[in-house]
């Protein structure tokens, strides 16, 4: 019998780089399994479906929902996203380790279902750096990047929570910390 795997949740405001860092990690480490969640928001220029995210409608997410297929789910900045349970158990019962990059709200309902799960929060240097980060990038519309904005200082205040924090400052001293605790685990 393999032992199950380790769940990781990382969790810190749009525009921190959890993507980025997620995607360095996984092709330094390629054994770690990344969740991919459930969204009604649309998709950005370049995002394929079922590789960044399932694209669905908000239907089809409340039919998810109906259907008890979402570990967690919650709505930021005006659409729902959500893990699907199946994939993600399935992987921890095989004994890979997942990550799943999400926000607050579910990161909360993770602690609550799944107390073991070690939780990950990545801050930015400062909220400035944060609101050039997310402009720079060039992915939202104004009233996107407001909302995310707002959403950051509700996560940042929040980070105390976590098991572990980092600071994405050096992109590479960020992802060093992050491998290695992700490898102590
Ligand atoms: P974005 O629209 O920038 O891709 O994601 C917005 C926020 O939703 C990010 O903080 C991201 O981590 C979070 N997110 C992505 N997938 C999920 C998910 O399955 N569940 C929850 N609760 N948040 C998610």
């Amino acid at each position: 019998m393999t032992s199950p795997g380790t769940l990781i949740v990382l969790t810190g405001p749009s525009g921190v780089g959890k993507g980025t860092l997620l995607k360095q990690l996984h092709q330094l480490c390629p054994d770690l399994y990344l969740a991919i969640s459930a969204t009604t928001r649309s998709p950005r220029a370049g995002e394929v479906e079922g590789q960044h995210y399932y694209f669905l409608t908000r239907e089809q997410f409340q039919a998810c929902i109906a259907q008890n297929q979402l570990l967690e789910w919650a709505e930021y900045a005006g659409n729902f996203y959500g893990t699907l349970r199946e994939p993600v158990m399935d992987q921890i019962q095989q004994g890979h380790t997942v990550i799943l990059e999400i926000e607050l709200a579910g990161a909360r309902q993770i602690r609550q279902k799944i107390p073991e799960a070690f939780q990950i929060f990545v801050r930015p240097p400062s909220v400035a750096a944060l609101e050039s980060r997310l402009r720079g990038r060039g992915q939202d519309a104004e009233a996107a990047i407001a909302r995310r904005l707002d959403q950051a200082k509700i996560e940042l205040a929040a980070a105390d929570e976590f098991d572990f924090q980092l600071v994405n400052d050096d992109f590479d001293t960020a992802l060093e910390q992050l491998k290695a605790k992700v490898l102590s685990l």
